[in-house]
């Protein structure tokens, strides 16, 4: 799911652990998954079961799947996984960390599972690093969404991301994760950019995994980067951490999905699973806070997003806000994707350009 290895990569590396990274995903790997996979289960399970058959490949004898807190269909894929799996032929181990169970603790014993590291100060060292990079990897998300809207010279900022990328994935220690976070700063500054340049701001938001995931999205904040956009990603690794993973000890403000609620409280009134709640919570906040428009991305079949697409209408008209809603599945053609984004984008901005008079 994007870059969410660099954080479980810095996790297992620390606690010695033989670990096999497969192959980012591929149209390969998502006919892989198809292909294995019930016809009308969700996108994201058909990537994910892609993944684990290429790694599976490439040597991996374990296999290391989170199972969440949610209604929606998560809280099977582990299941589902494990039997397609087994009835391949393949004879893997697979170590399912229930997080309904006991969220962080499952985490450690999943860890100490796979690895055979059991030092208790070794799994409180790998899930600091794993959350330290989970925080920095968006953080750096947002450096890079500003500067590649502004760039000067087109792909510059997509260089520097991409060794900001390689400088947080090497680094061990907290320490180093802070001298990498610092050097990609001191990267991002040195870029020539027009500071003055009039960029519309996009709000993304949907189901988690299409939103971070640039495989499954076309890589949509890219292309709204070559369109002059500084997309604000909404929904976040760090903000599901923060929710399900942190000790409420640790938790000095209001989480992503405490202040959802609030704001989504008028259009739903209670939680149906998934990230319907932030997709409408998040819609609600870019029509108060003046954002020119929301892109809510959502795979097909996906039953609490199929929830908010048919509620946002309703936040498009009371906040004054434009929603593009763009379903996502193995057939979603790239050329009609790019279109519909564009055409989206016409029309924000001459909406901007009438309301600046
Ligand atoms: S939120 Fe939707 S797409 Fe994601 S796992 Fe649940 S049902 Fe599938």
């Amino acid at each position: 799911m994007g870059n969410t290895c660099i954080a479980l990569a810095g996790a297992l590396r620390l606690l010695g652990a033989d670990f096999v990274i497969p192959p980012y995903t591929t149209k390969k790997t998502l006919n892989l998954g198809s292909k294995h996979s019930p016809e009308v289960v969700c996108l994201p399970y058909k990537l994910v079961l892609g993944n684990y058959l290429e790694a599976i490949e490439a040597g991996a004898d374990t296999v290391l799947m989170i199972d969440s807190p949610g209604t929606c269909r998560l809280g099977q894929y582990s299941e589902i996984a494990r039997n397609a799996i087994r009835d391949m032929g393949y004879n893997v181990k697979f170590i399912n960390m229930d997080l309904y169970k006991g969220k962080i603790f499952e985490l450690y014993s999943g860890f100490s599972e796979a690895t055979g590291n059991n030092n208790p100060a070794d799994l409180i060292r790998a899930v600091k690093i794993a959350l330290i990079k989970v925080e920095l990897l968006d953080k750096l998300d947002n450096i890079y969404s500003y500067h590649r809207a502004r760039e000067i010279k087109k792909g510059s900022a997509k260089t520097i991301y991409t060794k900001s990328l390689k400088l947080l994935d090497e680094a061990m220690t907290p320490g180093e994760c802070k001298k990498a976070a610092q050097k990609s700063s001191l990267l991002f500054s040195g870029l020539p950019v027009n500071k003055y340049k009039p960029v519309l701001h996009v709000d993304l938001t949907g189901e988690i995994y299409v939103v971070i995931d640039h495989f499954s999205n076309m890589d949509i904040e890219n292309e709204l980067g070559k369109l002059g956009v500084q997309v604000h990603r909404k929904i976040k690794l760090s903000d599901w951490t923060d929710s399900f993973l942190k000790p409420r000890l640790f938790k000095f403000n209001e989480t992503h999905g405490e202040k959802v609620k609030k704001l989504a409280k008028d259009f739903i009134k209670r939680d149906v699973g998934g990230d319907a709640l932030e997709s409408i919570g998040d819609t609600v906040y870019a029509g108060e806070n003046k954002s020119d428009g929301v892109i809510h991305l959502l795979p097909f079949t996906c039953m609490p997003e199929i929830i908010s697409q048919n509620i946002l209408p309703v936040v498009t008209r009371e906040k004054d806000i434009p929603v593009l809603s763009l379903v996502l599945d193995e057939f979603t053609g790239r050329a009609g994707f790019i279109t519909r984004l564009e055409a989206f984008i016409d029309l924000i901005k001459r909406r901007s350009e009438l309301k600046a008079g």
